[in-house]
């Protein structure tokens, strides 16, 4: 459960920079907090998370005035994960096991190309390992692509999926989705919506009329809005949480392409601003490189 090879980019091209923020200097002075504050910025970790670490920092070396570099790596460290903490209070122990729904609903947000199918694909898959009995919904009618994409998805993992085919009514097929769940006595419907982000009205009604229908046959439903986002895309995935944030209540992340970005302070900054936990990362290709995020494994990653 090494996450070491998803986050090498990051870790290299900036968190590695740290230790030569120190470099000549035998405490960390106003040079060394500029530089720091620079480095965190551009791992897009974003301002406002940036500037509220950079505080907490100048407060411990005010305390501490002849702190070391290895002893700011290790502050550092302890203010990432108490940030993390923050958010992320209750980190998933064990991976995809039951729920305390049943069947727990997912309904899965976000925009085309940000890796939604994929990572739809990747939990049926890991939930199915996991024993639980799964039922996709594909309720991105707008995209053929997405459609097949998922039917494809569920022939590989083995789990039925539930569609009408292109341009139909999405809200049906979330209907029918967790109409099956429920008959089949599932312990997972994961329903995948359309990414369309033309307007935000739009966006909000056609999220808010899935729900409804799925609430008509379980009230509670969905357990689980979750938001896809491309952790490769910095800003633009700042910008997207706020948009989808607004027109639905989002309450967990997922967090895609890690591996091939250099800015996976994204989840930092993201999880923070926003006050939703991080539930999920992407860090490959491979079924298995959708992990649980696990805040102890990240903040660790970034600074080996
Ligand atoms: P969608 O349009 O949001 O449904 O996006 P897709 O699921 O089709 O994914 C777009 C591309 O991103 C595909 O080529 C995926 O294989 C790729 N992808 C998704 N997640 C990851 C990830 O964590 N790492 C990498 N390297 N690629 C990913």
């Amino acid at each position: 459960e090494s996450l070491d090879k998803g986050l090498e980019k990051t870790k290299d091209n900036f968190f590695s920079k740290l230790g030569k923020a120190m470099i000549g200097k035998s405490k960390v002075d106003e040079e060394v907090l500029d530089e720091l504050e620079e480095i965190l910025i551009t791992s897009d970790v974003g301002v406002e998370t940036t500037l509220k670490i950079i505080k907490r920092i100048e407060e411990r070396v005010s305390v501490d005035k002849y702190m070391n570099a290895s002893e700011l790596d290790r502050i550092l460290k302890e203010e990432i994960a108490k940030l993390l903490s923050e958010n992320n209070a209750q980190d998933v122990k064990s991976y995809f096991t039951a729920t305390s729904a049943k069947p727990y609903v997912i309904m899965v947000v976000g925009v085309n190309g940000v890796g939604k199918t994929t990572t739809i694909g990747k939990l049926a898959s890991q939930f199915h390992k996991a024993g639980n009995k799964v039922v996709l919904g594909a309720a991105d009618t707008f995209r053929a692509a997405a459609v097949d994409q998922l039917i494809l998805w569920g022939n590989r993992v083995g789990v039925p999926v539930i569609s009408h085919g292109m341009n139909t009514d999405p809200a049906s097929v979330a209907y029918d989705a967790v109409r099956e769940g429920v008959a089949r006595n599932a312990d997972v419907v994961i329903i995948d919506t359309a990414g369309r982000l033309h307007t935000k009205v739009n966006l909000m009604n056609e999220l808010s009329k899935i729900k409804k229908v799925m609430q008509k046959v379980i009230p509670d439903a969905p357990h689980e809005i979750l938001l896809v986002l491309d952790g490769s895309t910095g800003q633009n995935a700042f910008i997207q949480a706020k948009e989808f944030t607004r027109a639905t209540e989002v309450n967990a992340l997922a967090i895609t392409k890690l591996d091939g970005t250099a800015k996976g302070g994204v989840v930092i900054g993201i999880s923070d601003q926003f006050k939703i936990p991080v539930k999920y990362i992407g860090v490959g290709e491979k079924v298995e490189d959708l992990q649980i995020f696990n805040r102890q494994t990240f903040v660790e990653s970034l600074f080996k």
